[in-house]
Formats: structure tokens, sequence, C-alpha cells
């Protein structure tokens, strides 16, 4: 502040000079470009253009280090129908939505490091991480592809059916949550052998729906999936807009990444779950079940008869002496562990 004061005859001349107030740091400073948000490089550009920038699934820093990695690593490995797939998709107007090609060729890699057979995919669209799966799971493998919409499966169909893999496929057009309880509900009726069949449980889920339910879906899935399987989630990191302060977020994006934020908060404080969080395509995060299983171990061997090894090597219950069978009572406390899995 300065003041120049003067004085003329009997009165005295004061100016206060006030320098300007210093302009507050907006908060939103620092939005642009702290994330390389491809989104915002989609934002307004057609469909063709969406199309050529391939890159707009890639986190990486830089658009030409995601096109190096997929001309270099995956687009010479993919299969020619699956390229053909996502030719086809390409001028979808929301071709954005399929799985990420470099994604796929990791999902793929698990699916065999499983020796998956039995698959549920949660989010079908026109069909590229199905196809990939019918591709990678064995001759005799099934998927149950779920998704609420069909329009969208037709267009990739015909490929499917070229490629010969379509009676891998049982697709479902559905909402996704009953469909999975009707699953869980199908194999403990097979448990029981209400149904015929045995197999119970998946080896393999790949889950790339709608963000609000993915936590219902976790839940459904960790008992649909068997020890030392995989679920994969994707769009984990929801073109990176996890890591961004919510007023920097594209209104487009906001509630997807209030969904995804609290879906991997979750995930990672979960403890009967092993995790990884890749950052390929949109992230995909990869869920081991089995230490999930390991902690309900006991309860799971029950379905398998060994709890009555158990019991016996732990001196809890001892053979009736003359038949060598157990005792009525240890019957009945079988069934009603079997009840209480239900
Ligand atoms: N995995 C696909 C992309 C899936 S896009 C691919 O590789 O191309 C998401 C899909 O989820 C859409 O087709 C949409 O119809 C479906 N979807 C969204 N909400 C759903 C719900 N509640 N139940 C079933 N499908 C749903
Ligand atoms: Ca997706």
């Amino acid at each position: 502040m300065y003041i120049i004061c003067w004085r003329r005859k009997k009165t005295l001349f004061v100016i206060f000079f006030l320098p300007r107030p210093k302009q507050r740091k907006r908060k939103t400073q620092g939005c642009a470009g702290s994330l390389n948000l491809n989104w915002n490089n989609l934002r307004g550009m057609d469909n063709e253009k969406k199309r050529s920038a391939s890159f707009s699934k890639g986190l990486l820093q830089s658009g030409e280090l995601y096109q190096y990695v997929l001309e270099t690593n995956v687009y010479p490995r993919e299969p020619e129908l699956l390229k053909e797939l996502r030719d086809m998709t390409a001028t979808h107007p929301r071709a954005i939505m399929a799985t990420a090609p470099d994604a796929g060729q990791l999902i793929a890699m698990l699916l065999k490091l499983t020796n998956a057979k039995r698959t549920i995919e949660v989010g079908v669209f026109t069909g590229y991480s199905l196809l990939l799966t019918a591709f990678t799971i064995p001759e005799d493998g099934k998927i149950v592809a779920i998704d609420m919409n069909r329009e969208a499966y037709e267009i990739g169909l015909p490929v499917i059916r070229k490629a010969g893999v379509e009676n891998k496929i049982e697709f479902i057009e559905s909402e996704a949550l009953p469909v999975l309880d009707q699953l869980l509900e199908d194999i403990r009726m097979k448990y029981f052998k209400i149904l015929p069949g045995n197999e119970n449980g998946f080896d393999f889920a790949f889950i790339d729906a709608d963000k609000i339910n993915y936590w219902k879906y976790h839940e459904r899935l960790m008992k649909l999936v068997k020890v030392g399987g995989i679920v994969v989630y994707d769009n984990t990191l929801w073109a990176g807009s996890v890591a961004m302060p919510e007023e920097c977020t594209p209104e487009i994006l906001r509630e997807g990444r209030e969904r995804t934020l609290e879906f991997n908060k979750l995930l990672a404080a979960d403890p009967l779950v092993e995790i990884s969080l890749a950052p390929l395509g949109d992230g995909i995060t990869i869920v081991c079940t089995e230490l999930f299983i390991q902690s309900l171990n006991h309860f799971k061997h029950v379905c398998g008869g060994s709890l009555f090894n158990y019991c016996i090597s732990q001196g809890i219950m001892k053979l009736n002496k003359e038949s060598q069978r157990p005792p009525f009572s240890f019957k009945c406390l079988v069934l009603g562990f079997r009840l209480l899995l239900v």
C-alpha cells in the first residue's frame, strides 16, 4: 500500500494506493493436462476420427506409445476374424465400449493359464471379448454370455459363426443380476442332485457392463467361480478419471468415476481375494478367488464329504464300532452344514 500526503493551506490531502488483491488460485487449476485424459481427445470427434484414434483406450503417456504396443505386440498376433470384428465395431457409434485389444491379449493369456473351460461374460456388445474367449477355450468349453441388448451382438454374430465357435456360446439377453442369481440357484440344485449334471462352478469370468452393479456381480461371482478361478473387471481406471479431482472430471464421466472409485476401494479392502489392477486398455482388475476359497475351506469341503474325514482325523467324531459308519448325529450335522450353504 502506498500513501501520498500533502498539505495545502490548512487542508491535509491523503491518497492511498492499494495494490490489486492477488487472485486466489482457482481450485480447478491444474486440471488440464494433469492426466492424459484421452476422453477429452475424443469429445467432439466424429466417428471416423474416433475410429482412427484407437489410442483413445490407452492410459499411457502418449498415443504413439500405445500405438507402438498395439502394432508390435497385439495386432500381429490377433486372429484375423477378431480383427474383422474389431473393424466392424469401429463404425458403431458406441465403438469406444469394445474391449481394448491389449487388454484382450492379457485376458486370453489368463484364460490359457487357468485352463478355463466354463466362463461367464457380462457385457457382450458386438462380441470382441466374447469371440476372443471362444477362440481361447477348448472345443468343449462353454461361455454364458449375458447382455441386456442383443442388437449389438447381432452385428458380431456373422463373424462368430464364420469362426465356427457359436456352439461354445450361450447368449442370454437379460439384465445380468437375475441371470447370475439363477446360475447360483442351478449350481445349488445340481449339488443336491435335483438337476442333472455335476458342473459346479466356472473357471473364469469377464465383467464389462454397468459399473453401478460391479460389487453385486462380485459377490455372486465369488460363489460362482471355482477355487483358483479368475474374474476380470474392465474399465477400472475409467478413462483415467479415478485419479482426477471431481471438479476436473468431465460431466459425462462423473457417475462412472464415482462407481469405479467405490468398487476399487471395496475390492482393495477385501482380504479374501488377490487382486492386480493392470493399466491396459481402460484398466482391468484381475481378481483371483483362491484366498476366498481358502477361508471357506471347511465349508467347501463339506460338499465333497471331507468334513467326515476331517472330524475323524481331529477326533471330533468316532465311527460306530460295529458298523464302521458315522453315527446318525453326524449325518444330521452334515445336512445342517449343507443347508447353511444354501
Ligand atoms: N465386452 C464387450 C463390451 C461390453 S460394453 C466387448 O468386448 O465388446 C457393455 C455392455 O454391457 C453393453 O452391450 C450393454 O448393453 C451391457 N450392459 C449394460 N448394463 C447391463 C446390465 N445391467 N445387464 C446386462 N448387460 C448390461
Ligand atoms: Ca469395457
